[in-house]
């Protein structure tokens, strides 16, 4: 029922946006756009859009190939989130605007990036409590000026209509991108995130909400700091390099079981 009356909510809006269009301008090329654009992207530009339609990882949605159900970390990591998932795949188009999005003081994205999300989110068959932001340290925060994954998941919380909570799961420590870093490297994880009321989010179903979905170990570190019912994942898009991680990592090792995971 909720789905349909988010279906329903995005009706109207395309209709007035249709009408009034808040964006003119292609994201990609920056011509004009005459049309109602779901992207924001003209014809020519949304073929750099890759989406995530191929064979996904049943745990974090990593596009997986062959018969393979798990990713590489999937199936070599447990797991504290349930699923994830992300519309897109980090690439071409994609990761231009998320780049802009998280370091060329572009928050602006955040809209259009949001209704990517709630598209995929129709999708889902997740059933949600309440949205929380993948945060960020406050160090970081005041450095940057805001955290695109809060920004995401109020313009996401706008069109759905599902409660927001960006008080309670903090990052209390400091850390680099986790972008490339290894599964030996996540390690450095532990004790990054902490809840300041441990039982608030006890008994719920909580949807993360971050950018990109890399190693899914950020989301992994949040989903058992936040000690709920469920935990879900949404991003934007996923990495594809998790391929080219278990590719280094064993090829060389073990290359029938590379074939057997994620080739
Ligand atoms: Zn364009
Ligand atoms: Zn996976």
């Amino acid at each position: 029922m909720k789905k349909l009356i988010i279906l329903y909510n995005k009706a109207c809006k395309a209709i007035t946006n249709a009408l009034f269009p808040e964006h003119i301008k292609c994201l990609g090329c920056g011509k004009d756009l005459y049309k109602l654009n779901m992207f924001d992207v003209c014809d020519n530009c949304r073929k750099d859009l890759e989406f995530n339609n191929g064979r996904r990882c049943a745990r974090c949605g990593a596009n997986v190939y062959g018969q393979a159900s798990y990713c590489f970390n999937c199936k070599n990591t447990p797991r504290h989130f349930d699923r994830a998932c992300a519309p897109m795949l980090y690439s071409k188009l994609t990761a231009r605007l998320i780049k802009n999005f998280k370091y060329n003081n572009a928050p602006y994205l955040a809209s259009t990036l949001a209704r990517w999300l709630v598209q995929e989110y129709v999708k889902s068959d997740f059933e949600v409590d309440i949205v929380v932001p993948v945060p960020m340290n406050e160090n970081k925060l005041r450095r940057r000026g805001y955290n695109q994954a809060e920004l995401l998941a109020r313009e996401f919380c706008k069109l759905t209509d599902l409660p927001l909570d960006t008080t309670h799961l903090i990052k209390v420590i400091d850390t680099d991108t986790q972008t490339h870093k290894s599964k030996y490297e996540r390690a450095h994880l532990e004790n990054v995130y902490a809840l300041k009321d441990k039982n608030f989010f006890r008994g719920k179903r909580v949807l993360l909400i971050d950018d990109v979905i890399t190693t899914g170990a950020t989301m992994d570190a949040c989903a058992k700091t936040l000690n709920a019912k469920r935990v879900y994942g949404l991003a934007v898009a996923n990495s594809k390099t998790r391929i080219r991680q278990a590719s280094n990592i064993n090829a060389i090792k073990d290359k029938k079981f590379i074939k057997s995971t994620v080739l």
